[in-house]
């Protein structure tokens, strides 16, 4: 079709018109798909365009790199559906392999009707992740992503999960259920691993503490000081310490808790705990729960109440355990626990804070009560114990202290009740007594006399001086009573009265003795030899077992003659009954040794220990010889001794001769030695006059 009419010559103008306009669309198109191209190929997913029947349009670069099996078959115009049933028989799609028919047509339906996600796993093991959508001219676009890593992550998170040791659940905070819990996780909450998915976590937790549960399940957490209570299927308890994870699995947030099963370790914590505060054999609470609870209870952020303690110490309880033994004991202390437990207030904490030593910590009682309680025990304990086919007899002394008014501090205050415990069993056994201040005095003051007293023992501080022991006769002196004397650098001169009692509570006695024997030998070593020596010595060395020693080691390192030491001793040595006191009276004796029976008359005065032990003198007490000349019958008993000495063959001497009458009277009466300020007091062995005389008369 050609001419050369104006017509077709326009209608030729036309056409190149036409076609220029046509090749300029062209081009422009080309340049828009070039860059469309470009876009797409810089996407790190993978891209594909089908037209609405299924025929490849457009992909970009990605996505031939996931189907790099299936690249030589990708061309514009080709069917997804030809290239799928290919690779298929390639073996392209591991998923496909035995069922090729039935995959193919699942693949179809899903690209038919696009919208729902789904995962292809390829033969070189990656899995990738298809979203298709149709577009407005009835065509699809489709996105690949590779999701191997991710699926990698979430089986390996599964590995752990599942066959984790440690109960692990996870935790849908939307709907507030379980999500998926591990076989450890439903054995320990004792669920079918089945009901443990969808269960309502809220009936895992103790009631009173779901909502700070739902705070924990809402943070990360791993707090290991909290303890859980938590609830099984059985409905038992369970106690737990969990850490919680926020996560986000397949998309949707969780939390990811680890419970860690503290129940058994709570239980062992407890019964530690009750074990450490409590006595084992009564159950009552032990010393440390007692202070604990004295602490507690005077602790200053505590509002002020009354508290008293009261200490309850059994009498001659260790008499019956050394006689009965520890199981006889044993069931005494239970029994008295028992009887105790019934006479406290409610409210009172009955204590046993030693072998035979009881607290009682009352609240807001007031002093008659306290006094009612302390009396009713001090009654029920006195009453005879049947144990076994045994009565025994015991009884209570009680010490009491009440705070605030005696002190509001703990320690002081066991500190007082204890010295009202001490000054009550220095007084009257089987009562009680209030702590009065000046307790508290004497023992303050008693403490500072102990410390300087074991300075002075310490220090050689101590000295010895002698007083004159007189032949009532001629009047000569036959020998010195050694005495030991403590000059106090603060207080001046010190009664032995005082210092001796103290060295024997201190456990000093045996040093001090020991230094009085050593000394006082050393010293006599040198008079004239018709002058002996005579020292005294505490019950409590021959107790202790060193005194033969201590004679032995005096007499060798000085040198003196045993025929010259006289041992005075009072009858409580004699009271000891035993082997040991009479067998070292013996051995003294067989030495040489005299012995003198010191302060006749004050105690049992017994003939039998006079006829029983082999006695050398008798000394009568000077309170006979103070008082003979207002007492006939001071007189009598002088009389009676002297006779009775004489007749035993035994030297007899008085003490506390202070006038030339008592003297004159005593001599009158037969009696050979006489001791006092008449005579003269003691005094250091340097003012004797005696050292020239011994050396002398050797
Ligand atoms: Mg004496």
């Amino acid at each position: 079709m050609s001419g050369t009419s104006p017509i077709s010559s326009i209608s030729c103008r036309a056409d190149s018109a036409a076609l220029e306009g046509l090749q300029a669309a062209k081009e422009a198109a080309d340049r828009a798909e070039k860059r469309l191209r470009a876009a797409i190929d810089a996407l790190p997913e993978g891209i594909v365009f089908l037209d609405e029947e299924g025929r490849y349009i457009l992909w970009n670069q990605r996505y031939a790199e996931i189907y790099a099996k299936s690249a030589d078959l990708l061309e514009p115009g080709v069917r997804l559906a030809d290239t799928l049933r290919i690779g298929v028989q390639r073996g392209d799609y591991p998923e496909a392999a035995g069922r090729e028919e039935e995959w193919l047509a699942h693949r179809l339906s899903l690209l038919n009707n696009p919208g729902m996600r789904h995962e292809q796993l390829l033969s070189n093991g990656r899995w990738i992740m298809i979203e298709e959508r149709k577009t407005d001219d009835g065509g699809t676009i489709g996105l690949r992503v590779d999701i191997t890593d991710l699926k990698e992550r979430e089986e390996s998170f599964r590995l752990l999960f599942e066959g984790n040791p440690v109960p692990l659940v996870v935790y849908d905070p939307r709907t507030e259920t379980i999500r998926a819990a591990n076989a450890a996780a439903a054995e320990h909450f004792g669920y079918p691993i089945g009901e443990m998915e969808g269960l309502a976590a809220r009936a895992l937790f103790a009631e009173d503490e779901w909502e700070e549960a739902q705070a924990l399940l809402a943070t990360n957490c791993s707090e290991k000081d909290r303890f859980w209570r938590q609830r099984a299927c059985d409905g038992s308890q369970l106690e737990s310490v969990l850490f919680t994870r926020q996560s986000v699995l397949a998309g949707e947030r969780a939390t990811i808790v680890s419970i860690f099963d503290v129940t058994e370790r709570r239980r062992v914590e407890a019964r530690m705990a009750y074990m450490a505060r409590h006595d084992e054999m009564t159950g009552l609470a032990n010393r440390a729960h007692c202070r604990e609870r004295l602490h507690g209870l005077l602790a200053p952020e505590n509002s002020p109440e009354s508290v008293t303690i009261a200490l309850v110490d059994l009498d001659h309880f260790k008499a019956v355990n050394d006689t009965y033994g520890h199981l006889v004991g044993d069931a005494l202390l239970a029994e008295a626990a028992y009887r105790m437990q019934a006479l406290i207030p409610k409210r009172a904490l009955l204590c046993r804070i030693g072998g035979d030593e009881f607290a009682i910590i009352f609240r807001k009682a007031s002093g008659d009560q306290v006094d009612l309680v302390a009396k009713s025990i001090a009654v029920s304990l006195g009453t005879p114990f049947f144990i076994g086919d045994h009565s025994l007899h015991i009884g209570a002394t009680i010490g009491i202290a009440c705070a605030p008014r005696d002190s509001s501090d703990p320690e002081t205050l066991l500190r007082y009740a204890d010295l009202a415990l001490y000054a009550c069993k220095a007084s009257q056994r089987g009562s009680h007594r209030w702590f009065q201040p000046a307790m508290d005095v004497a023992a303050q003051e008693r403490s500072r006399l102990e410390n300087d007293f074991r300075d002075a023992v310490h220090k050689g501080d101590l000295e010895v001086h002698y007083q004159p022991l007189i032949n009532l006769e001629n009047g000569e002196v036959e020998g010195y009573e050694a005495l030991l004397r403590w000059h106090h650098p603060s207080h001046g001169a010190v009664s032995p009265e005082v210092f001796i009692p103290l060295a024997e509570e201190m456990g000093l006695i045996d040093t001090v003795g020991q230094y009085v024997l050593q000394t006082a030998c050393r010293e006599a070593r040198d008079w004239p030899p018709n002058v002996n020596l005579s020292v005294n010595v505490s019950p409590l060395q021959f107790r202790s077992g060193n005194l033969l020693n201590t004679v032995l080691q005096a007499l060798s390192a000085s040198g003196l003659a045993p025929e010259r030491l006289e041992l005075e001793i009072t009858e409580a040595v004699l009271m000891d009954k035993g082997p040991r006191s009479s067998s070292i009276i013996r051995s003294l004796r067989a030495l040489g040794v005299g012995l003198s029976m010191d302060d006749f008359g004050t105690g049992y005065s017994s003939l039998r220990y006079l006829l029983s032990y082999p006695f050398t003198k008798i000394k009568i007490d000077k309170s006979f010889i103070l008082s003979l000349q207002e007492e006939d019958n001071s007189r009598a008993v002088i009389r009676a001794v002297i006779g009775l000495s004489k007749s035993l063959g035994l030297t007899v001497t008085a003490e506390g001769i202070e006038h030339e009458a008592v003297r004159d009277y005593l001599r009158e009466e037969g009696c050979t030695q006489g001791q006092g300020y008449l005579f003269g007091k003691a005094r250091p062995a340097a003012e004797l006059g005696l050292f020239d005389a011994g050396r002398n008369a050797a």
